[in-house]
């Protein structure tokens, strides 16, 4: 029996090293990311109906959202205001979320350094004539938010550099103009724009219109090249860098008011949707938004934190 010790003792050393060695090289990489799991987070916000700013869908939208985001680990603040529609005064409620330190304790909203922002808008476009439920357009990138938030819980290091934000009001009540739309990204934007620069966030990644099956993501011609640079950087690793391109124009979107208030930030949309006949119609619902594509976006979402952590 003896000389068989060598034997068990060499195998043991190699399933040891291997052991190691498969988790040492999970070390840094993030996820897995569910499209699945993301998709169930659109079909609940879209079962809840029309989430126009105001209307009680909306509220429970909310308490979904901050349900999800505190069973997920992060801290939740809301950011109520009232602003001026061509409807009339109308009350508005962005979602915030941090993750927590271990010790816990009070996460200062006020301070930005350093801070990473991952946004959408979770209110959808009033129409009159359809019961418009926003499954790509305001459910899609919430519903990707909320798993990568899940996801975050387990690189707490990382997801403590990040704030989640949910705006409301980003769709215009008529059309869109300086006065009308991206009401909660205006809002949010002005706080930022007073307080000092190392003390504002020091990027933003807005997500819009990410889960159509022929998803191409085309951010605006006027994006800043350092995110976009990363975005694409991301994408290639991920090996999704086909469906990245650029829009040949700027677009009005959620990233514009935070880009005057001096936070760079990257609007990753797919713009070509606007055109190709389900934007803010009936047919943009719940089987037009695809786990697959949800999956991609949050694949490519969880390389670039995953590589800005370690740059
Ligand atoms: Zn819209």
């Amino acid at each position: 029996m003896v000389r068989f010790v060598p034997l068990i003792l060499v195998i043991t050393v190699a399933v040891l090293a291997a052991v190691f060695l498969a988790t040492s090289g999970n070390k840094g990489k993030l996820g897995p990311f569910s499209g699945e799991r993301a998709h169930a987070h659109v079909a609940s916000l879209v079962g809840l109906g029309p989430r126009h700013p105001g209307s009680e869908a909306i509220a429970r939208a909310r308490d979904y959202i901050t349900g999800q985001l505190r069973e997920a680990g992060w801290q939740t603040s809301l950011q109520h205001f009232k602003d001026e529609t061509p409807r009339g005064g109308q009350e508005f409620v962005n979602i915030r979320a941090r993750f927590p330190s271990p010790e816990g304790g009070n996460i200062d909203w006020k301070r930005g350094g350093g801070l990473l922002l991952l946004c959408s808008h979770y209110d959808t476009k009033l129409i009159d004539s359809i019961k418009f439920v926003g499954a790509n357009d305001g459910g899609s990138s919430s519903g990707v938010l909320l798993e990568l938030a899940a996801v975050l819980r387990t690189a707490p290091e990382l997801a403590r550099g990040i704030e989640l934000v949910f705006f409301d009001g980003e769709e215009a009540v008529v059309e869109f103009t300086e006065v009308d739309g991206l009401y909660g990204s205006r809002h949010y934007a002005k706080f930022w724009r007073a307080a000092p620069a190392g003390e504002k966030p020091e990027a933003a990644f807005v997500l819009d219109l990410v889960g159509d099956s022929r998803l191409r993501i085309t951010p605006p011609s006027d994006s800043p090249r350092e995110l976009l640079r990363d975005l694409y950087r991301a994408a290639e690793a991920a090996g999704e860098r086909h469906i990245f391109g650029l829009h040949p124009t700027p677009i009005t979107d959620d990233h514009v008011p935070l880009n005057a208030a001096g936070i760079p930030a990257l609007d990753v949309i797919d713009a070509g949707y606007i055109s190709r006949g389900s934007w803010h119609t009936a047919a943009d619902s719940l089987d037009s938004v695809t786990p697959g594509s949800l999956e991609r976006i949050g694949r490519v979402i969880l390389r670039l934190l995953d590589r800005r952590a370690r740059d």
